[in-house]
């Protein structure tokens, strides 16, 4: 059963049907929501009845996705999201915290949160008979892309800057998509996608442009509403918690989200109107958006009040969040401002601090991922966490996707001759 209904502008409210747009609103270019009949949602039963808990991933799903069964497509693409919670006990200790937990979305199939969305794109290009996708990256949307492609036996095109990590380039062609390096930023790729999907017909995924990645996005807050309403029942089972449980209920959830065009904050922040436009969720967690202080258009437009995006000329050692202008920049806004959380600034220095400390609790976070964790002990040391808020951060990415990155967080290990007396000269 396909619940998808149509879509309403976020700027103009102007509503279409599936079949009448493709992209964003064409009356004034904003990104569109995807619509689902709530009501028909709501009618068909309790989420434990609507839902598929056998499906490992987001596919468990299906009933308040836009898209039908991907079928037997392969296993990557079936295995996106249902990616693990873990509580960080000693981190938490260190900030004063007393419920703290990562969202890790490393262990997604091609190692980011990027899946998500790729996989709902990639399922839509099936039912609309698509010969190519095509998507401007900064290399995590590319690589997730071309994984997701590759398993759908779908073709695939990746714009990238020239400037992507090497790891991430090495996924595109592992995964046999076509990869251009386009010599310039990610918005430079990404204003060259779209034209390029005009000029030749391609279905385009550009993040934030196609309404689907949001919707892809959105299983995060799915997995987030689901993990979070078992607590009591988990913690119950775990005399660790013991009497704390009452207590830790009475606190809205806290999420530290990294944010670069928009789109991952804004596609949670759906996930969770959803699931509240069905009756399913009392309370909305607050979301805190984290942009690197040289690439923090979102969060400026937020400070000064308004949902104007103006352009900046990104600088961040964390590639997956640096961007020029945006995408889904309103929106992004509107998740934090509706949810009562907060925008926050972070150095690269604190951002490649919080890539060790997430390596201490065993996390290998990629630079953009280690963001949300920064932001998460500059909001502790700025009062917008209390000890008793239970917070979640989302890891977008995984280390080894941007290892130069890591070895500037961390001193080169010593090289030594293979006899004891060097080691004993080391260790003292
Ligand atoms: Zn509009």
């Amino acid at each position: 059963m396909n619940y998808f209904v149509g879509y309403r502008c976020s700027l103009c409210k102007a509503e279409y049907p599936p079949s009448a747009v493709t992209y964003t609103c064409p009356k004034d270019g904003g990104n569109l929501d995807v619509w689902l009949d709530y009501d028909a949602i709501r009618r068909s039963g309790e989420p434990d009845v609507m839902l598929s808990p056998e499906e490992p991933g987001l596919w468990k799903y299906l009933p308040l996705l836009p898209v039908k069964d991907p079928g037997k497509a392969g296993t990557a693409l079936r295995s996106a999201g249902g990616t693990p919670v873990y509580s960080i006990p000693r981190l938490a200790a260190g900030l004063g915290l007393e419920y703290l937990w990562v969202k890790d979305e490393s262990r997604n199939p091609s190692a980011s949160f990027k899946d998500r969305a790729s996989a709902l794109v990639v399922a839509r290009a099936r039912e609309i008979n698509a010969s190519v996708v095509v998507t401007a990256s900064t290399g995590n949307a590319g690589a997730a892309l071309a994984c997701m492609a590759a398993a759908a036996n779908q073709k695939a095109i990746i714009f990238a800057p020239r400037t992507a990590p090497q790891a991430k380039i090495a996924q595109l062609l592992i995964f046999g998509a076509r990869v251009l390096l386009v010599d310039g930023s990610y918005d430079d790729a990404f204003d060259l996608t779209i034209k390029a999907s005009q000029e030749f017909g391609w279905y385009c995924r550009n993040t934030g442009y196609n309404p689907f990645t949001a919707e892809g996005k959105k299983t995060a807050a799915l997995e987030i509403w689901d993990w979070w309403r078992k607590i009591p029942a988990d913690m119950n089972n775990d005399q660790r918690w013991g009497p704390s449980i009452d207590a830790l209920m009475r606190h809205p959830l806290n999420v530290f989200i990294p944010v670069g065009d928009g789109n991952i904050i804004s596609g949670i922040h759906k996930g969770f109107r959803d699931l509240a436009a069905l009756g399913w969720i009392e309370q909305i967690p607050r979301l805190f958006g984290v942009q690197a202080e040289g690439s923090a258009a979102i969060a400026n437009a937020f400070y000064s009040g308004s949902e104007t995006i103006v352009p900046v000329s990104a600088r961040t050692l964390a590639d997956s969040i640096s961007v020029d202008l945006p995408r889904d920049g309103v929106r992004a806004v509107r998740a934090v401002r509706e949810t009562r959380g907060q925008y926050l600034l972070v150095s690269d220095a604190e951002i490649l601090a919080a890539i060790v400390e997430l390596g201490r609790e065993g996390i290998f976070a990629e630079p953009a991922g280690a963001a949300a964790y920064a932001g998460l002990v500059k909001a502790v040391g700025q009062g917008l966490i209390l000890p008793e808020d239970p917070v979640l951060v989302l890891n977008t990415g995984s280390g080894l996707k941007d290892v130069k990155a890591a070895m500037q967080a961390v001193r080169e290990a010593p090289v030594i001759e293979p006899t004891l007396a060097a080691v004993r000269l080391v260790i003292q």
